[in-house]
């Protein structure tokens, strides 16, 4: 899910509506895009030097721009959620890339908070409450911001399952932005994994600038058999039911006996195919969370 090559891609929203809907869709869109809206009247040119005037027989086009991001995807939906109120007008979506735009898609985001950690984007400026854990990030990489239900379940889940001096494996590192909790929550050693090239090297960047690169590694890789991992205290894996069920053996051995597992990327829908394959290769199932439609499962190694 590593975006990096769409940094600079964003979306133009436009909104056909009519002339009395102008102002409710422009607030809805201004809403889902913090950047602002652009308001198209219609014009009829009336000949040279006479102008034009605005016609109030067509559509109007409301338009706005949201970044191509996990968070674009999130504001997108509750635009279209939110304009289901509107079922004429039409919503058309075109892709854009940033270029020199005035614009910047830093602006967009904002502090994120999960229990006592804040993510925090490296342009703002935070004083760190008492007991709060700081995660600086530059989102728009890599899979990993703290917008995403999947992600937030995986740092509430790391707030209950680290303790100092615990050995942590962040499987589907993304970002980055587990294993640097995970350091910051006082694991001794953390090993990100990550099959995506660009987010290996996403998150040996974000890593270094939290100041986490002596506690973290990061490797390109999954849990492989030809150098398999043994004795970790506690795996957390933010990837797919379907990965999942077929890492499901390989969890067993990488972890030491009363290991913890966080498994997320899991639809609500899923989480008895995922508890079946999981106990199955050893496991006990010791808490469920719940976000939206999505699950992150506990389990302990018996
Ligand atoms: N951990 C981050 C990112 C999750 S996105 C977070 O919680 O927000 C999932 C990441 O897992 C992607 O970067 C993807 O490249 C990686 N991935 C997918 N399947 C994998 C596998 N089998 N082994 C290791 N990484 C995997």
């Amino acid at each position: 899910m590593t975006s990096s090559d769409t940094t600079n891609l964003w979306f133009e929203i436009t909104a056909h509506c009519r002339p009395d809907e102008v102002e409710p869709v422009s607030a809805i869109m201004r809403s889902a895009a913090p950047g602002g809206v652009s308001i198209e009247e219609p014009i009829e040119p009336l000949g040279p030097e006479l102008g034009y005037r605005v016609r109030d027989d067509a559509r109007v086009a409301v338009r706005a721009y949201i970044p191509s991001s996990e968070l674009g995807a999130m504001l997108t939906q509750q635009l279209r959620e939110a304009m289901a109120a509107f079922p004429d007008v039409e919503l058309v979506a075109k892709p854009v890339y940033e270029q020199d735009w005035a614009v910047s898609w830093r602006e967009f985001f904002g502090t994120v908070r999960v229990g006592r950690i804040a993510i925090v984007p490296s342009w703002v400026e935070h004083v760190a409450a008492p007991h709060e854990v700081i995660v600086r990030l530059d989102p728009g990489r890599a899979f990993g911001t703290g917008h995403h239900e999947t992600t937030r379940l995986c740092l509430a889940a790391l707030q209950d399952i680290v303790r100092p001096g615990m050995s942590i494996l962040d499987l589907g590192t993304g970002s980055g932005i587990l294993s640097i909790a995970a350091a910051k929550l006082g694991a001794h050693r953390v090993l990100a994994r990550d099959i995506d090239p660009a987010a290996v090297e996403v998150a040996r960047q974000n890593i270094a600038d939290n100041g986490a690169g002596d506690c973290v590694t990061v490797e390109k890789g999954s849990l492989e058999s030809e150098a398999p991992l043994s004795g970790i205290d506690a795996i957390v894996a933010n990837i797919s039911t379907h990965a999942h069920v077929s890492l499901a053996s390989a969890y067993a051995a990488t972890l030491a006996p009363g290991g913890r597992l966080a498994l997320s990327g899991i639809l609500s829908a899923d989480s008895a195919l995922v508890t079946g394959a999981v106990e199955r290769a050893g496991f006990e199932r010791t808490a469920a969370r719940y976000e939206r439609d999505w699950c992150l499962l506990e389990f302990r190694r018996c």
